[in-house]
């Protein structure tokens, strides 16, 4: 690990003038994250602002009838909060579905948000990698692409996007709320947050330098039926192969979001609008131009069959 300078921050507006006026600084809550990506010396920040005295770890109702979730909110007691598990029971299925339980007791809201793809070839620097070192070419591509994207890559980058919680997020339409450098604080839906790779598969979501997540705002609650199922290789401490939420409605109506086929938590409106069709016509319009390789082609049929168990168990009332 290169060495680096520390500081803590005691406001939000104070921890973004910081990073903003140092090149390669860096924010640091929980690092369940960026440590390992220091040891390994993928991210090698000459300073670390840590903010975690900032007092943005309170889950707190909205005027509007939803939750404001600050961003150090930790995932255990985000995912243990009474009004999440009875009004936004995707929203903590998704978290417990996550990582494992001491990882959860440390990581942030806006932590899991940030986490960075968990592409092997990423993690191996003797790879090139796009998203590492910008311009080097990605060793994924002609590579072993079991875990790799199928919808939304590009001919730089076809990684995945690795987090639960920002699944259940784009589902709910959540919004991130920021504060930048100079004091400004701003609203960004979580449709608008992620990037796809395009041709900056570095620069993975629309936070500008500096500007720090402050908290995540849910919407009013959406009733219905509640589904997260998450599919990999181990039940626990494994990322998605594929991974499902859902809001069922009577009739079949609701929203839908998958995790671990794209650069980013996918969500299509067109899909959602077939819901009442069934799984096959649902995973069409998600999966419509699909790009896979032998080895990950496997991913459609398996969008697919979790979709059909999710409408199965809605069908009979077996939410989970
Ligand atoms: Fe890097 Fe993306 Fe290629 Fe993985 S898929 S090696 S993260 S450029």
């Amino acid at each position: 690990m290169r060495a680096f300078t520390y500081q803590r921050a005691h406001t939000p507006a104070q921890a973004a003038v910081a990073v903003a006026g140092t090149p390669g600084a860096r924010f640091i809550a929980g690092g369940t994250n960026l440590l390992d990506l220091m040891k390994l010396e993928i991210e090698t920040p000459t300073l670390l602002i840590d903010v975690n005295a900032l007092k943005l770890d309170t889950i707190e109702a909205t005027s509007e009838g939803g939750l404001r979730i600050g961003a150090l909110v930790r995932n255990t007691d985000l995912a243990a909060d009474g009004r999440v598990r009875r009004d936004y029971a995707v929203l903590a299925r998704a978290l417990l579905a996550g990582a494992s339980g001491q990882l959860r007791n440390k990581a942030t809201t806006a932590g899991n948000l940030l986490q960075r793809t968990r592409c092997p070839y990423f993690y191996d620097t003797n790879q090139a990698c796009n998203k590492r070192v910008p311009g080097s070419g990605c060793a994924a591509i002609g590579g072993f692409t079991r875990n790799h994207a199928i919808v939304g890559a590009s001919a730089l980058c076809i990684a995945t996007h690795p987090s639960d919680m920002a699944v259940a997020m784009q589902l709910l339409d959540a919004q991130v709320e920021t504060v930048s450098p100079d004091g400004t604080a701003r609203v960004i839906r979580i449709a608008d947050f992620y990037r796809l790779p395009e041709t900056t598969p570095h620069i993975e979501h629309n936070l500008m330098p500096g500007e720090l997540i402050t908290s995540v705002t849910l919407p009013t609650p959406l009733g219905g039926q509640h589904f997260y199922r998450k599919v990999r290789d181990r039940t626990s401490y494994a990322f998605a192969l594929v991974s499902v939420a859902a809001v069922i409605q009577p009739g079949n109506a609701g929203r839908i979001a998958v995790g671990g086929v794209a650069h980013r938590p996918w969500r299509v409106p067109a899909a959602e609008k077939a819901l009442p069709q069934g799984a096959a016509a649902v995973t069409a319009q998600l999966l419509a131009g699909a790009a896979t390789t032998p080895e990950n082609r496997f991913k459609v049929t398996l969008v697919e069959r979790t979709i059909a168990s999710i409408l199965g168990d809605a069908r009979s009332g077996k939410e989970a």
